[in-house]
């Protein structure tokens, strides 16, 4: 590859797109936030960041948009979520490709996160006719008892690099529709597809013609400023989506001060391969969710059971796709595996496999790829078997490392899957139904996302995605989701003429 020419063209070509996006010039150059591409390591943007001040701006702006967006009919704000979708739909292509070079995706996986945006913004389009409550049986006559939802107020969303856009679209479209404003605080590492979308949202708005201004910003800058969103007394809510050393500072932060949280944090997702399984299936399934996206998912698969009985007919397997798997560049060739985001991702993998040689695993893959940028980090995805469930895989490394471990006895390999920290997502490779619905049921698998024979990673929106333990417990996107964004009044009306207690409590007065 001529690295020279290949990084001059990322870089003129990012400029294109985000001129074609609609991101002013002056948003992306002449300020102090470098910005680089993973898959050259070039640097391809200088940002102006917000200071704490701005922030602070920004978040009262949102607060006083607020006040008017909340008497908004939800079916008519359900209106703006559906010209998003059209937006969106018209710049599919160009975000998808700017996705590719700020976050290394491959195409079919840049062009698939905008799919999922563009999905949520179906479901919240439906849902702002669907913001409905309980109507309940009262003990007292001539009474009514229901329950209404109400806004919540500005929401706050801070995200991580490897969903740069869609993250953003399950909070907004969901908060946007339910009556609240958004303040948006994206990866340092990836500022420049916040600013995609946020000039897509500006059209939306512009051809909705009477929204409030400021119901959905970005600020733009480093962890300090997702610390402002996260103390600011004036964000209610606050949907966070990272690490869980960033959960473990931004939860008792806001539990502090009595803020609400979804917090969507690490995963360290495994899967068990039963003696039944189909080997086919399992392995296709197995491929994509250990390496696809270059194991940059929070959904990624980590750790693999295996049966003794099939483990000599699908590792074989296993290591040959391993090793035969395409890596390079998402812009330039047809590669199923793109760059790792940066050196200290690199650095990390290197670190965990190391670790795993030291305690006797042995390692398929795993060495660096060399594309002729000194600066971009592509990897062979590493397959380690573990002689135990012992070591770095108890933690997330966010690489494509997937550790395999042999077992013979179904409950020893419930136990090692659920003995980790992360709770996120988890499947079965089964056709036998005892051991399927064990995995689901109360003492099976103990993660926000429980499958059989379906990979662990690739959620479709109309589910409520999230993880239990050290993932956090929040809840985005589908299913009931939008309760967390609004807040619920539990409403008695009295329509009869007397005034009798509840539990027959008496209290008259002369
Ligand atoms: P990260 O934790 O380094 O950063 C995520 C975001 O949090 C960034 O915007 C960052 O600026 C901000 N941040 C960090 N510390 C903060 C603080 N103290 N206060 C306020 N904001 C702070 O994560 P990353 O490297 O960008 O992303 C990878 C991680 O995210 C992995 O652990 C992955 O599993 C997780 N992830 C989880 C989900 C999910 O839905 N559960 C989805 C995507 C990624």
């Amino acid at each position: 590859m001529d690295t020279q020419s290949t990084e001059k063209s990322v870089s003129t070509e990012t400029r294109a797109l985000l001129a074609k996006l609609g991101v002013a010039d002056t948003a992306v150059s002449g300020g102090t936030m470098a910005s680089f591409t993973p898959v050259t390591g070039e640097k391809i943007a200088d940002l102006p960041v917000h200071s704490a001040a701005d922030a602070g701006a920004i978040i009262e702006r949102a607060a006083n948009a607020f006040r008017d967006w909340r008497l908004v009919p939800a079916p008519k704000r359900g209106e703006l979520i559906r010209l998003l979708g059209e937006e969106l739909r018209a710049s599919k292509a160009d975000l998808g490709r700017l996705v590719s070079i700020e976050a290394g995706k491959i195409p079919s996986e840049g062009l698939g996160e905008v799919q999922e945006m563009i999905d949520i913004c179906d479901f919240a389009v439906g849902l702002s006719r669907q913001l409905y409550g309980l109507t309940i049986a009262t003990e007292r006559p001539g009474h009514r008892m229901m329950e209404t939802w109400h806004p919540l107020g500005v929401v706050g969303v801070i995200s991580a690099f490897n969903f740069p856009v869609a993250v953003w679209s399950w909070n907004t479209a969901l908060a946007i529709v339910a009556g609240n404003t958004v303040v948006w605080k994206p990866s340092e590492k990836t500022p420049l597809t916040a600013l995609a979308c946020q000039a897509i949202f500006d059209r939306a708005i512009k051809r909705f013609g009477d929204a409030p201004a400021d119901i959905s910003q970005v600020l733009v800058g480093d962890r300090s400023i997702g610390e402002v969103l996260v103390d600011h007394p004036k964000v209610a809510l606050v949907s966070a989506t990272g690490s869980t050393r960033m959960g473990r500072e931004v939860g008792p932060r806001l539990a502090k001060r009595f803020a609400r949280s979804i917090l969507e944090l690490g995963g360290n997702n495994a899967g068990i391969v039963c003696p039944s399984a189909d080997l086919d299936m399992a392995l296709r399934a197995i491929a994509f969710g250990a390496m696809g996206t270059a194991g940059q998912r929070c959904t990624t698969l980590r750790r693999l059971f295996v049966h003794a009985d099939v483990y000599d007919k699908l590792l074989p397997r296993l290591k040959k796709a391993y090793e035969s798997v395409s890596v390079g560049s998402p812009l330039e060739t047809s590669a199923l595996v793109g760059p790792l985001i940066d050196k200290a991702a690199f650095e990390g993998m290197q670190k965990a496999i190391e670790t795993a040689k030291a305690i006797g695993g042995q390692v398929t893959g795993g060495d660096r790829v060399d594309t002729g940028a000194a600066e971009a980090y592509y990897v062979k995805p590493a397959l380690i078997e573990m002689p135990d469930h012992a070591g770095p895989m108890l933690e997330e490394t966010f690489a494509p490392i997937l550790y395999v471990v042999k077992y013979t006895e179904f409950d020893e390999a419930l136990r090692m899957h659920n003995d980790v920290g992360a709770g996120l997502s988890s499947s079965i490779f089964t056709l036998n139904m005892q051991e399927s619905e064990r995995f689901l049921a109360v003492d099976g698998s103990d993660c926000g996302i429980a499958n059989v024979n379906i990979g662990t990673s690739g959620a479709e929106i109309g589910g409520a995605f999230g993880g239990e333990k050290e993932t956090g417990g929040g809840r985005e996107s589908g299913s009931d989701a939008w309760k967390a964004y609004m807040r619920r009044a539990t409403n008695t009306v009295n329509y009869s003429k007397a005034l009798p207690l509840a539990q027959g409590v008496s209290f008259d007065i002369e």
